[in-house]
C-alpha cells in the first residue's frame, strides 16, 4: 500500500506544480510536465528534445498543406504522407505516454498499447503509400474533395439567395432545373460523338434548352443554350451561343454564375426595316436603273455614292442569290438549295396540299415559293435580318431556331396570326449541318404546340414537319418521333463543294408527310418499292427478311443471317464478337452496330 500511496501523493504534488507552472506561462502542457517529473530527469531531457522536434515538425507542416493543394506529384504525395504519419504517430504516442502508463494499466498492457501504436502507424503509412501508387494520390484526392465542397457551398448559397429574394416562380424554376439537371446527367447520352465526328468535334456533350421562365444570359446573338460537357465523370454546364459555334462566338458562362446574369442586356435593337426595299421598288419608275448597295442594304435610283452594283427587278425577288453572290466574294457563305432540290421540295409541297409553309432557316425555298407557288402562304423564320427589307413584314421574323426565340415582339405576334390563319401547315427546317438536333426538335415542338392551341376548336388541323439533314444526324429525328421517315432523295446545295453533287451528298429529307408526297418517277437513280410504298435509291434493294429497303446512304446492303439485320457491304460478320462490323474494328462493335 505504501508505494502506490507515495506515488499518488507525488502525482498530486506534480499536478499542483504543473498547474502553477502553466498559470505562470512558463509551460503550456501541464500533463506532459507531470509525466516528466514522474519519470526522472534523464527521460525529461529526452522528452523535451522530442517535444521540440515534434513542434518544429508541426510548424513545417503549415506550408506543406496549402502547397499540396496546388502541387500534385509523387514527391509532394510522399512528403505529405511522411509528414502526416509522423505527426499522427507522435500525437498518439504523447497520449499513450500520458494515459497508458505502466503504473495505471500495469506493465503488460502499457507495452501492448505502445506496440499497437507502432502497428497502427505502420498500417497508416502502408495504406497511404498504397493510395499514392495505385490511386490518384492524397494531394489530388484532397483537391478533388475541395472542388466538390466548393461547388456544394456555391449551390447552397445560390439557393439561399433565391429564397431570400422571395421570387417564388424563379425559385421553383431553379429547383426544377436542379432536378432536371440531375435527371439529364443520369440519362444515357442521346448522342454518340465518335459517330457524328464528321459534324461534331466538341467532345462528349449534351445540349438542353433552359427551362421556362429561368434567367437566361444572352450573347450578342440572343439567348443562349445550356451546353453540358462530360470530362470523365465530371459534367460541366455552360451557357453558350445558340446561333454560332465556338470560334465564331466564344461567349461562355458557367451555369451557376449565369443564373444571376442580366438577360438580353447586350442585345442591340436594330430596326429590321421589314419590306423597305420592296416598298421603295414600287416608287422607282420602270425606266430608271436600280442600284443595290450591300453596305446600306438598300436600293437607289440611278446613282448612289457607295461602291455598288446595278440589279434587275427580278434579282430583288431572289435576295438569297443576290446576297450569296456577295458572300462568295468575301469567302463566307450560307448553303442554299440547288435548283434540282428546290424543284423536288416544291413538288412535295404541292402534293401535300397544305395551305401554308413555314421556312425555318430556308430563305431560298421561301423566295422560290413566294415567286412560284402563289396559292401557298409562306413565312420565313431566319436569323439573318438581311432578308427583312426584301420581305413583307407579315412574312418574316428574325428567329433563333435552337432556343425558339423571336427578337421582335411584333414579329412574334405576326407569326402567331399566320399560324392562326391556316389550318394545315408544313414547317420545313434546313438547319446548319452541325446543328444540335435536340433543341431544334424542341423548338419545332413549341411551334406545333402553339399551332394546336390556336386550332383547338378547328375540325381537322394538320401540322407536318420536314427536316433537311445529313442521314447520320436525321436518325435522331426518327428516334424521337415514330411518325417520321427518311426519303432516299439526295438533297444538294448550290455552293457546297461536297454536297453540291448528288453522288456525294449525305443530306436527306426527314418528314411525317405521307410517303406519296415525294414522287421521284422522273428522276434517274430512284425506283419505287412496292413493299415499302415509297421511292428509294435504285441501289437500295428491298430485304425480305428485314421487310424494308434498309440502306441509309443508298448503297446496296447485305443481310446477315446471324445478326438478322442488313449491313453495308464493307461490314463482315465477326466470329469473335458475334456481330457485323468493319474489318479491324472489333473493339468498336457497339458504336458501329448502332450506326447501322
Ligand atoms: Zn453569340
Ligand atoms: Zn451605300
Ligand atoms: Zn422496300
Ligand atoms: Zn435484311
Ligand atoms: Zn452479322
Ligand atoms: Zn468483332
Amino acid at each position: 500500500m505504501l508505494a502506490p500511496l507515495r506515488q499518488s501523493v507525488s502525482l498530486r504534488h506534480s499536478l499542483v506544480l504543473a498547474n502553477r507552472l502553466s498559470k505562470s506561462g512558463i509551460l503550456t502542457n501541464p500533463i506532459r510536465v507531470a509525466s516528466t517529473l514522474n519519470d526522472g530527469a534523464s527521460k525529461a531531457h529526452d522528452h523535451s528534445v522530442h517535444f521540440k522536434i515534434e513542434r518544429i515538425w508541426a510548424a513545417g507542416m503549415v506550408p506543406i498543406i496549402p502547397a499540396a493543394y496546388f502541387i500534385h506529384n509523387p514527391v509532394m504525395d510522399a512528403l505529405l504522407t511522411i509528414a502526416l504519419t509522423m505527426h499522427i504517430h507522435w500525437g498518439v504516442q504523447g497520449v499513450i505516454a500520458d494515459y497508458a502508463r505502466p503504473f495505471v494499466l500495469g506493465p503488460g498492457p502499457a507495452k501492448l498499447a505502445n506496440m499497437s501504436l507502432y502497428l497502427l502507424t505502420g498500417l497508416l503509412l502502408a495504406g497511404l503509400l498504397h493510395f499514392n501508387t495505385n490511386d490518384v494520390g492524397i494531394t489530388k484526392a484532397f483537391e478533388m474533395k475541395m472542388v466538390k465542397f466548393k461547388k456544394m457551398s456555391q449551390e447552397k448559397r445560390k439557393k439561399w439567395q433565391k429564397v431570400k429574394n422571395g421570387k417564388r416562380s424563379n425559385r421553383r424554376t431553379f429547383f426544377k432545373f436542379q432536378n432536371m439537371k440531375k435527371e439529364t446527367q443520369n440519362q444515357p447520352k442521346p448522342l454518340n460523338p465518335s459517330k457524328d465526328a464528321k459534324i461534331r468535334k466538341r467532345g462528349e456533350f449534351l445540349v438542353i434548352n433552359p427551362p421556362e421562365n429561368s434567367i437566361i444570359p444572352s450573347c450578342e446573338h440572343g439567348p443562349c443554350l445550356i451546353f453540358g460537357q462530360k470530362n470523365g465523370d465530371e459534367s460541366t454546364w455552360h451557357y453558350v451561343c445558340a446561333v454560332y459555334r465556338k470560334g465564331e462566338c466564344d461567349f461562355r458562362r458557367p451555369y451557376l454564375e449565369a443564373s444571376e446574369a442580366e438577360p438580353s442586356q447586350n442585345l442591340e435593337k436594330k430596326d429590321p426595316r421589314y419590306g423597305a426595299i420592296l416598298k421603295k421598288l414600287k416608287t422607282i419608275p420602270k425606266s430608271s436603273k436600280i442600284l443595290f448597295c450591300a453596305e446600306c442594304m438598300d436600293i437607289f435610283e440611278n446613282k448612289h455614292h457607295c461602291v455598288c452594283q446595278y440589279v434587275k427587278r427580278s434579282q430583288l425577288r431572289q435576295p438569297s442569290r443576290l446576297l450569296s453572290a456577295l458572300e462568295n466574294q468575301n469567302g463566307e457563305a450560307q448553303y442554299l438549295f440547288s435548283k434540282e432540290s428546290l424543284d423536288q421540295l416544291c413538288l412535295m409541297i404541292l402534293s401535300s396540299t397544305v395551305d401554308a409553309v413555314v421556312c425555318v432557316g430556308a430563305p431560298r425555298l421561301y423566295e422560290t415559293l413566294r415567286r412560284g407557288m402563289k396559292h401557298v402562304d409562306v413565312f420565313l423564320l431566319d436569323y439573318d435580318t438581311r432578308y427583312a427589307p426584301f420581305s413583307p413584314a407579315l412574312k418574316f421574323a428574325q428567329y433563333s431556331m435552337l432556343v425558339h426565340h423571336f427578337y421582335d415582339g411584333k414579329a412574334k405576334r405576326r407569326f402567331r396570326t399566320f399560324l392562326k390563319k391556316h389550318s394545315s401547315i408544313l414547317v420545313i427546317c434546313d438547319p446548319p449541318f452541325g446543328v444540335f438536333i435536340e433543341p431544334l426538335l424542341q423548338s419545332i415542338g413549341k411551334i406545333k404546340a402553339e399551332f394546336e392551341e390556336l386550332h383547338a376548336k378547328s375540325e381537322n388541323p394538320v401540322f407536318y414537319g420536314c427536316f433537311v439533314l445529313p442521314y447520320f444526324v436525321g436518325k435522331h429525328v426518327l428516334k424521337s418521333d415514330a411518325s417520321y421517315w427518311m426519303s432516299d432523295l439526295k438533297i444538294t446545295y448550290d455552293n457546297h463543294k461536297d454536297f453540291g453533287k448528288p453522288g456525294k451528298s449525305p443530306v436527306r429529307i426527314f418528314t411525317n408527310l405521307p410517303k406519296s408526297t415525294i414522287q421521284l418517277s422522273s428522276m434517274e437513280d430512284y425506283r419505287f418499292c412496292e413493299m415499302c410504298e415509297k421511292y428509294v435509291a435504285s441501289t437500295n434493294l428491298h430485304c425480305f427478311q428485314c421487310e424494308k429497303c434498309p440502306s441509309k446512304d443508298g448503297s446496296t446492303y447485305r443481310h446477315c443471317n446471324r445478326c438478322k439485320r442488313c449491313f453495308k457491304q464493307t461490314y463482315n460478320h465477326c466470329a469473335k464478337c458475334k456481330a457485323c462490323h468493319l474489318p479491324k474494328r472489333c473493339h468498336q462493335k457497339d458504336e458501329e452496330e448502332e450506326e447501322e
